[in-house]
């Protein structure tokens, strides 16, 4: 594969110097490379748009005292590697197992789950997750990157505000697979078109407080039937304010991308109202009530590659929609890419 910018001068590096390694992307799966690159090939930097880090592990706060785990939920462990890392985030009293009670909801119908998994969240908040994972990286938040230009010997990286972020011999993309494929659709199109062919849904999550407590059997359901795919008790997962009943609900990926231009406000009415449907609870004026909606939350069809590489072009991408949709896809991801960009030197 060739370059499709034409070269241009760009600063030059010393011999023998450690690679400039840029990140972009401070979620699980850009933060894990980094700690990993970091601590064995060279000088990271690492970029983020939003205002904190972890991406799609996040936690709302509201000025009342409120918070909501609004993107993953929690995350469970198959891989030996990933066990390592949660054992770790364990014994530094960042995640904890969330002991909820986990039911099927169909057609008015609880039924308690039969999957016996053990689900891990992050203390307090699922965004303690992001912030440990951070620690000891030099992160520029509130940076989004606009433009990867691929120079002759480096990776030119600029913000929207067209501000240089710097020149880098390496550059690891780890974000949805739409926004990889826009930043690298240039300079990277080969990478850019198997990033295209990753579709992610959407999804609105709703975040609710209610006055009274629910007399509900479980604290977190799938749901079937209905425009809803998950419903939570958020105030029953460990080292939360337990004095209040907050709950977020996920739609599905079909009725979320079919509303995903529609106002937040009318989003989150709808989706209250068909969980008292679901649930078949009283209803209540509820204390909160507000909808976020996440673009690209999931892939339906992931890839199994563990991260996307061009090592003539030295840049690779990573994500959880490259290894499985999960957390621990992401971090496996992370892992893949930090490993291969390494191998690649
Ligand atoms: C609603 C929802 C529910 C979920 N439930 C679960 C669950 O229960 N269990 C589970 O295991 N997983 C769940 N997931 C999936 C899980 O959250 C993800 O697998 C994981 O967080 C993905 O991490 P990532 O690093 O791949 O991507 P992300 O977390 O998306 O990180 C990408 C980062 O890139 C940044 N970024 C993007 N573009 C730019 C740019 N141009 N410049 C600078 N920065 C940029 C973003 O701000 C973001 O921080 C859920 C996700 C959602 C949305």
């Amino acid at each position: 594969m060739t370059p499709s910018q034409p070269a241009e001068q760009t600063s030059p590096q010393p011999a023998q110097a450690a690679p400039r390694i840029a990140i972009v992307g401070a979620g699980v799966s850009g933060l894990v490379a980094a700690g990993r690159l970091q601590a064995g090939a060279g000088k990271v930097s690492i970029f983020d748009k939003g205002r904190g880090v972890g991406g799609r592990i996040s936690t709302r706060r509201t000025e009342q005292g409120s918070q909501f785990d609004h993107g993953a939920q929690y995350f469970t462990v198959r891989d030996a590697r990933f066990r390592r890392v949660v054992k770790n985030m364990q014994a530094d009293g960042v995640v904890a197992p969330w002991g909820g009670r986990i039911a099927k909801l169909e057609r008015g119908t609880i039924t308690p789950s039969s999957e016996n998994h053990e689900r891990f969240v992050g203390v307090p908040t699922m965004s303690a997750v992001g912030k440990w994972l951070a620690r000891d990286l030099p992160i520029q938040l509130g940076t989004r990157i606009a433009v990867a230009d691929r120079l002759a010997a480096a990776w030119r990286l600029t913000d929207t505000g067209g501000q240089p972020c710097g020149d880098f011999d390496w550059l690891l993309v780890a974000m949805p697979a739409p926004q990889a494929a826009e930043l690298l659709g240039e300079s990277a199109p080969a990478i850019a078109d198997a990033c295209r062919q990753v579709k992610m849904d959407g999804c609105w999550a709703a975040m609710i407080d209610f006055p009274e407590p629910l007399p509900l059997e479980f604290d977190g359901a799938f749901v079937h039937d209905s425009p809803l795919a998950w419903v939570a008790r958020n105030s029953s997962k460990p080292g939360r304010p337990s004095q209040r009943e907050s709950w977020v609900l996920h739609a599905g990926p079909e009725w979320s991308e079919a509303h995903l231009a529609e106002p937040a406000e009318s989003v989150a009415d709808a989706m209250l109202a068909e969980f008292y449907r679901v649930a078949e609870v009283a209803t209540q004026q509820p204390s909160h009530l507000a909808a976020h909606r996440w673009r690209f939350a999931q892939a339906g069809k992931p890839l199994d590659e563990g991260c996307l590489l061009d090592a003539e072009l030295r840049v690779a991408v990573c994500g959880d929609w490259c290894a499985g949709s999960r957390v621990e896809g992401a971090v496996l991801s992370g892992l893949a890419a930090a490993e291969r960009c390494m191998a690649a030197r």
